[in-house]
């Protein structure tokens, strides 16, 4: 249920319940977490309530809680960049809540006010605004999740819901350089079904996926390049992030038909490339026709795009005991000014045509 009244209270951490801040030149990723927190909930009645801005804190949470025995769980993932003369940017932050107002409604969860929840988020991160990073390449990561509470056995949707926002100070990706992956692409497991999940931020998605990325890992791979599950030979996505493809010209990424993640960068890639002048297809591809260009020498870059890397560039791809080469293993010409424009206009050196980026 909407509930556009929604009042969000705010609750600030007192000076001994504030935070050490972690030493900017070792972030890593998810290892440390702001001051405060946004939380609403929802049940039938009352529809989401009880919204607060408050101090970062653990939640009690009775074991028969629905998300633990029937995974009713999404999030999202984006980042607040700290610009020059520090304003603090948000990139495209309403695509985000929209996408995970489309998981809940997959996974049978309410639907939340888009307007309310954004302010809180800008409420939150302006209180929390000294723990967005200075150092460059580093980011507030933010993670806005929600989960099925109702103490209950028996499948069914939960009645009780619980929405959160937790935020955490993250080093740049690149500390070593804009380094390409090698990338093993898979062929017993696979990630989505048709009719299935696929195109949901929902949590059991991630835990399906772990058992291929650790095999690829132990092989020595950065990450899987998911195929299809009915015939494994569409190209979907490359572990967490969209793939593309530069083939003879043509910027190709497979289309938005329910088994993969409409990415908030891989539609920003589609339409920068599109303003570049680039020759640009949302197609279906097989891994026979990258295998063919590869051969061919056709096949000029391929990149993962995602909000944590923005572009990975693909350096290597190993199939059926074939390696393939790819741009001789470097970051190609247009993987290079992808990065640098979506940093630039994420960071708030560079114009912003599309009107992305969100003050806070
Ligand atoms: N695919 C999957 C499975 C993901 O988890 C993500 C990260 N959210 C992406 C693609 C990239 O999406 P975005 O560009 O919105 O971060």
């Amino acid at each position: 249920m909407f509930n556009n009244d929604l009042e969000v209270t705010l609750h600030k951490a007192s000076a001994d319940q504030l935070k050490p801040k972690p030493d900017q030149s070792n972030l890593g990723f998810g290892q440390f977490f702001t001051d405060h927190m946004f939380t609403m909930r929802w049940n039938r009645q009352e529809g989401w309530h009880d919204a607060a801005i408050e101090p970062y804190q653990a939640f009690a949470l009775d074991p028969a809680a629905m998300v633990f025995h029937y995974g009713q769980a999404i999030f999202e993932g984006m980042k607040a960049y700290r610009g020059p003369d520090n304003q603090i940017f948000l990139f495209r932050p309403m695509d985000n809540f929209i996408r995970m107002n489309e998981s809940a409604q997959r996974m049978c969860m309410p639907r939340f006010p888009l307007d309310r929840v954004l302010q809180a988020l800008r409420a939150l991160v302006y209180l929390d605004q000294d723990w967005v990073p200075r150092t460059p390449g580093a980011t507030l990561y933010i993670r806005p999740t929600m989960i099925a509470t109702e103490p209950a056995l028996g499948l069914r949707a939960a009645e009780n819901y619980l929405f959160f926002i937790i935020c955490c100070p993250v080093g740049a990706y690149y500390s070593e350089g804009f380094a390409p992956t090698t990338i093993y692409v898979e062929g017993d497991y696979v990630r989505s079904v048709p009719g299935g999940v696929g195109n949901a931020k929902t949590s059991g998605n991630y835990a399906a996926s772990l058992k291929a990325q650790s095999a690829a890992q132990a092989k020595g791979f950065t990450q899987v390049l998911w195929l299809d599950a009915v015939e494994r030979r569409y190209i979907e996505e490359v572990g967490t992030s969209n793939i593309f493809f530069l083939i003879d010209g043509e910027l190709i990424t497979p289309p938005l038909e329910g088994s993969i993640l409409p990415g908030i960068t891989r539609d920003s890639v589609l339409q920068l490339a599109r303003d570049w002048g680039y020759r640009v297809s949302e197609r279906r591809l097989t891994i026979d026709e990258v295998i063919e260009a590869g051969e061919k020498g056709t096949l000029q870059e391929s990149f993962g795009t995602g909000t944590a890397a923005v572009i990975s560039p693909v350096g290597e791809l190993f199939y059926q005991d074939e390696r393939i080469r790819i741009n001789n293993g470097t970051a190609g010409e247009l993987s290079t000014r992808l990065f640098e424009e979506l940093q630039a206009i994420q960071f708030g050196t560079r114009e912003d045509p599309h009107k992305w980026r969100v003050r806070v």
